[in-house]
């Protein structure tokens, strides 16, 4: 079954059957309201003139009043609520979604122009629902995993309510709303926008469920309740899919899940090759609360915690409210026990490109590119106060386990010294406060070529390196990986990509500094042999990429790989030789 929504900034979880009623009274209070709220409008306007007030002003609040009596709007709204249990807010919505799209199809232009004045009815009936949910925590349905929506068993035509899983499919979302649905009840996301390494696009694989992003139309395509199939694997949508197509997938899903069966034996297995090389597979995290999906996939400590997902989202009506020096160091410590004594690498915030703090878009400035912009350690230089509460916190935490601090995007000496200096300064403040901290391991990422290409000035700063390919291949190709009109051309396999990965791990092993792969190519099983070829020791990947590439790596040779990794390197495609 398919959710199709346009606002994804309503809640959406399933209510009791026994808070229909309520919920049901919730709207009529609200359309109430609406209605008083709308006289009120045409009475205040009946007192001006016509230079102020317009009469199609008074016609148009008319409009607004019948499209609030409309029975297609109520009707619909109450079969939602009634029948599916959605929360009034989500059931409007829906409801909002389907007639819209008649809207949409009408021949008469005048008619068709009435859409948005039914989203503004609707606005105001949400603005007046704030505050009056009954519920707030989601309840989740039955969830289905894995690529394949359905079996076949369950007759789609069933309406059962809130027995089936559900998908998202929107124009856009933003990292912040994919975190706001990580304790959702959607079983798979589709959006029109967006690349495979969109930050979008990390938290939905993240969250194990699948996703396509770039589908370009495909919220307009797909309808409330078609059914689809996702194959986040292929990045393939399938509306409507004929009896043959569900049961292949039917069948995809079963082997799926008899592959994690299987790999779910591994769990306990020392990560160690052929040749008795130990490799550590650490987890990537968004929040304090994932070491838990880390620690039960056997991550042996977090390679990247991505703080920044601390600060987004909190948008309140007056300003963003960032996190204290007192909620980030509680943040970080509950990160930290969670590991149970293992690493923990927190990488200070990187917001700015696709990942503004509230959620919506990065800037007025549209022309220009928020990619090469104001971003990750270029924003807390510019922010030092901020910057150095993070770094408190952190600090702090350190003395609670073993932390590693990492900053992300640098490319000058000049914003090495300055940031050590401001952990310096930030030390110094917790001394002369008299707070306890810890000491931390100090790392940079490697994620922009002038950075891969001066490893020198980097290695005498820092313990270690970490690599983060994911913006490395987006500012090396020049291809911005929230683009799906250039997803085509983003290649972590470019001789020039692996070649700035080659030379990191390879300067860092010479000098005895530690190195890690933290973008998506460390959880990619397709490169494993290679890394690992490579001289690479520490992958850090989303917990569920885990057991695959423990997979791998229990059946690699370095002596072999070693001699095939220099061949790749040289090799004009060497994509062909890392399929096998
Ligand atoms: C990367 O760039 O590879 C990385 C791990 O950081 P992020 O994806 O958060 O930019
Ligand atoms: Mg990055």
């Amino acid at each position: 079954m398919l959710v199709v929504s346009s606002r994804i900034d309503v809640a959406h979880y399933f209510i009791k059957p026994e808070e229909v009623e309520t919920e049901i009274g919730r709207l009529r209070t609200a359309r109430k309201a609406v209605a008083e709220e709308l006289v009120k409008l045409q009475a205040n306007i009946a007192q001006m003139g016509p230079k102020e007030a317009p009469h199609e002003l008074s016609a148009l609040l008319e409009v607004h009043q019948m499209l609030l009596q409309d029975e297609a709007l109520s009707d619909g709204v109450k079969h939602w609520i009634t029948d599916r249990l959605y929360n009034a807010e989500w059931a409007l919505t829906t409801q909002l979604e389907i007639i819209a799209r008649q809207f949409d199809e009408m021949e008469d232009e005048y008619l068709r122009e009435r859409k948005a004045d039914l989203e503004q009815v609707v606005e105001r009936l949400l603005h007046r629902m704030k505050g009056t949910a009954a519920v707030l925590a989601p309840t989740p349905p039955r969830r289905k995993r894995s690529t394949g929506s359905d079996d076949g068993e369950d007759d789609p035509t069933a309406g059962d309510g809130v027995d089936v899983p559900l998908v998202l499919i929107a124009h856009d979302l933003s990292p912040a709303d994919m975190l706001q649905f990580k304790k959702s009840v959607f079983a798979g996301f589709v959006t029109d926008v967006g690349g495979r390494t969109s930050h979008t696009a990390i938290v939905a694989r993240s969250m194990d469920i699948p996703a396509v992003v770039g589908a370009r139309t495909a919220s307009q395509l797909v309808r409330q309740d078609d059914w689809v199939i996702i194959d986040g694997d292929a990045g393939v949508v399938i509306v409507d899919p004929s009896p043959i197509i569900l049961a292949e997938y039917g069948f995809k899903q079963r082997q799926g899940d008899l592959e994690r069966g299987r790999l779910s034996r591994l769990r306990h297995k020392p990560a160690v090759t052929l040749d008795g090389e130990r490799v550590d597979l650490l987890a990537n995290i968004e929040m304090p609360e994932d070491t838990l999906g880390a620690v039960k996939a056997g991550a042996v400590g977090v390679g990247l915690f991505r703080s920044e997902f601390l600060f987004m989202g909190r948008e309140t009506p007056r300003q963003t409210r960032l996190p204290d020096e007192e909620e980030q160091y509680q943040a970080y410590k509950r990160a930290v026990e969670g590991m149970q004594g293992m690493p923990v690498t927190i990488r200070t915030i990187d917001v700015g490109a696709d990942k503004p703090l509230d959620g919506k878009s990065a800037g007025k400035q549209e022309h220009l590119n928020p990619a090469l912009g104001l971003r990750a350690i270029r924003w807390s230089l510019a922010d030092p106060a901020m910057f150095l509460t993070q770094l408190r916190a952190i600090l702090r935490a350190a003395s609670h386990g073993e932390i590693h601090l990492l900053i992300p995007m640098l490319a000058h000496a000049s914003e090495i010294r300055q940031t050590l200096a401001l952990i310096d300064f930030a030390r110094a403040e917790l001394d002369n406060r008299g707070v306890v901290h810890g000491s931390v391991k100090l790392g940079a990422m490697i994620e922009i070529p002038a950075a891969a290409l001066t490893l020198k000035t980097f290695l005498k700063y820092f313990d270690f390196l970490s690599i983060g390919t994911n913006d490395l291949i987006q500012y090396t190709l020049a291809i911005d990986r929230t683009d799906e009109a250039v997803a085509h051309l983003y290649d972590p396999a470019h001789p020039a990509v692996l070649k700035l990965v080659a030379d990191t791990i390879a300067e860092c092993r010479r000098q005895g500094k530690g190195v890690s792969v933290c973008g998506e190519m460390a959880g990619d099983p397709l490169f494993t042999r290679l890394l690992l070829g490579l001289g690479l020791r520490s992958f850090s990947m989303h917990p569920s990429q885990i057991l695959t590439v423990k997979q791998e790596v229990l059946r690699a040779d370095t002596t072999k790989l070693v001699p095939w990794a220099q061949e790749v390197l040289e090799a004009d495609s060497p994509a062909a030789m890392l399929a096998r």
